[in-house]
């Protein structure tokens, strides 16, 4: 059969499309809680920077990022070689599914895993395989089950986001010793700067130590650098030389690259954004709990909040009242959650408003 207008490749037209955190709402002031955003702004250093890039925006950038690669690299004691920068880690995601995966392949992620996973799945017509959860934390042992010869990719956001819970780095060296030595085992860090637990770690040892291991950070959320759309790999040698051969040749900005190594540098600014999170993250889940919401014990900039099983209560109807209000969160429906809302940790004013707009809706 001939199709009357041109057709995606198999697979694409059963992607949901990823829907990002709104950024409006009524009122005079909006606070926009719904993409884990950073409360405190930018470093100054990597504002600068950017403005000075601003110099020479008629010059290609260095296609290798090279002075982002040394600097992150020099931060985390890392080799240049083995670090890949993508526009936003959701660019190396993408690669990373995009250079491993066929029709017919499979990639794990799982049950409340983040939603970008299927996506890159689905975009390269290779199955998208979900391992529950239990308590709205990964199981290893039923991610493990679930690999059969077709599986390629495991993807592992820890913590995760939505749910922010994290599996200690013991949970990610037994996932690492279960997988067959061609199953590429994807750990994305995007909130590692955040947790603050001795059994954590980001995956950089299991990196360094196999050739099966990817690890992907961000500069959207703790760096407080989303508009520029900055993240990094850190990977095995050949798996870095596959991502060089399918990433654009430009692929990250002049002006990322600039605030990209002023904002590495910038260890004040980084510790000041960890100190805002140690103190709102247990006030705004102590709070929360206090009006009697359930909420999921989170290591990351948000927290996942349950709504009681009543309809006036329903986490629709707390969405819809905050925006009223001037308070924008996410909805949790496309991760099978209608009943939840995910909140990410604002500036104090922010906070305090949001708590007593929620108290007011409860009661
Ligand atoms: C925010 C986030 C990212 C980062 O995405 P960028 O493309 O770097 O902005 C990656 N993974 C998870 C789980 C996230 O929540």
């Amino acid at each position: 059969m001939t199709a009357s207008r041109p057709q995606p490749k198999p697979g694409i037209l059963d992607i949901a499309a990823y829907v990002p955190g709104k950024s409006t709402a009524k009122g005079a002031k909006v606070h926009k809680l719904s993409s884990n955003e950073s409360p405190i702004g930018s470093s100054q250093k990597a504002i600068e920077a950017y403005r000075a890039a601003a110099g020479a925006l008629e010059l290609y950038p260095d296609g290798a990022a090279t002075q982002l690669r040394n600097a992150i690299a020099g931060r985390f004691g890392l080799k240049p070689e083995s670090i890949v920068c993508g526009a936003g880690s959701d660019e190396l995601l993408q690669l990373i599914a995009h250079a491993y995966l066929s029709p017919g392949d499979e990639a794990i992620y799982s049950q409340y895993g983040f939603l970008v996973y299927p996506i890159a799945i689905q975009s390269n017509g290779a199955t998208p395989v979900v391992a529950p959860e239990i308590d709205f934390l990964a199981h290893v042992d039923a991610i493990l089950a679930r690999v059969t010869a077709r599986t390629k990719i495991v993807f592992l956001a820890n913590p995760n986001n939505p749910t922010g819970r994290y599996l200690p780095f013991s949970e990610v060296k037994r996932l690492h010793s279960g997988l067959p030595a061609n199953v590429l085992l994807v750990l994305d860090a995007a909130y590692a700067e955040y947790v603050r637990h001795n059994d954590y770690e980001a995956g950089i040892e299991l990196v360094a130590t196999s050739d099966n291991v990817i690890m992907t950070r961000t500069y959207s959320k703790i760096f407080g650098l989303a508009a520029l759309r900055l993240g990094w790999a850190y990977c095995p040698s050949h798996v870095a030389d596959v991502l060089n051969r399918v990433r654009g040749p430009f692929n990250i900005s002049a002006p990322a690259i600039a605030a990209g190594v002023a904002a590495i540098s910038d260890q004040e600014f980084v510790e000041r954004a960890v100190a805002h999170n140690e103190q709102w993250l247990p006030w705004m889940s102590g709070e929360l709990s206090a009006l009697g919401l359930d909420v999921t014990p989170s290591v990351g900039n948000f927290v996942l909040v349950h709504f009681p099983a009543n309809e006036t209560h329903h986490a629709h109807a707390a969405d819809a009242f905050l925006q009223e209000h001037g308070f924008v969160v996410r909805r949790m429906d496309a991760y099978g959650l209608p009943n939840a809302l995910r909140i990410t940790i604002g500036t104090e004013e922010a906070n305090h408003g949001l708590v007593a707009c929620l108290k007011a809706f409860l009661t």
